[in-house]
């Protein structure tokens, strides 16, 4: 657990490193490069590969005011290599702590079902913030799969378009928060988001009425204002 320079966060939280989705701009995987072997994370060129980290599992939450931690910014919980009993574990946590906003992302949203068992997402806590990870039009398909749980609380489904690498028409239907992000990095090859892109979710999601949250890597490619929205 950690602060971390995320804008739409206040901590960090990675008892699950790692994933088998192998995206090429993944800068989790290019961290746990330069990590492995170390911290926890196995050696190369199994860096990468999807671990539970009992240390940072346990250890303790902030005290002070309620804060926004990204649960495991390094990996993802739902690939199909991890363990159903760690997203469990933390599933629990979350409940355990209401005080907190604890956000998961994934791009394996058809596993959380898989994963946790329904009586368990029958009433999903108020304070997890749920939600896919959209690069392009090809990965909407992950909004669907998140739309279609039909189950009660207060729970809420995000949508985060980082890194926005095309145009996406996304269908915000029950979404309940929308972050905009670039690619990060120097990388020459590095993908800029044009402003029809950003304009066209932001579009969709006024239509919608939900907030927004623009990461500040998109000031050149917006070129006006940010929107800094929280749910
Ligand atoms: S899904 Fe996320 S964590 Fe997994 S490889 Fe892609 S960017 Fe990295």
């Amino acid at each position: 657990m950690q602060e971390t320079d995320i804008d739409w966060a206040d901590m960090v939280w990675n008892p699950v490193t790692g994933c088998s989705k192998g995206c090429v701009w993944c800068y989790a995987n290019k961290m746990a490069r330069r990590l492995a072997g170390r911290f926890g994370y196995p050696k190369a060129p199994d860096h990468f590969k999807p671990t539970w980290h009992e240390d940072e599992f346990h250890k303790p939450f902030p005290t002070g005011k309620p804060k926004i931690i990204f649960v495991t910014s390094m990996g993802d919980i739902f690939d199909k290599f991890a363990n159903k009993e760690w997203s469990k574990k933390i599933l629990q946590v979350i409940r355990d702590t209401p005080k907190h906003k604890f956000v998961i992302l994934t791009k394996q949203p058809w596993n959380i079902l898989k994963f946790w068992p329904r009586h368990e997402i029958r009433e999903l806590p108020s304070n997890l913030w749920l939600g896919v990870s959209v690069t392009n039009q090809r990965d909407r398909k992950y909004i669907s799969w998140l739309q279609r749980f039909h189950y009660d609380g207060n729970w809420k489904r995000i949508v985060s378009f980082e890194p926005l690498l095309g145009p996406v028409r996304p269908n915000l239907r029950n979404i309940k928060w929308v972050i905009i992000g670039a690619e990060s990095g120097n990388q020459t090859t590095k993908t800029v988001p044009k402003k029809q892109w950003i304009q066209g979710i932001v579009l969709r999601a006024q239509l919608r009425h939900k907030p927004i949250y623009m990461k500040d890597n998109l000031a050149d490619s917006w070129g006006e204002d940010l929107r800094k929205e929280f749910p």
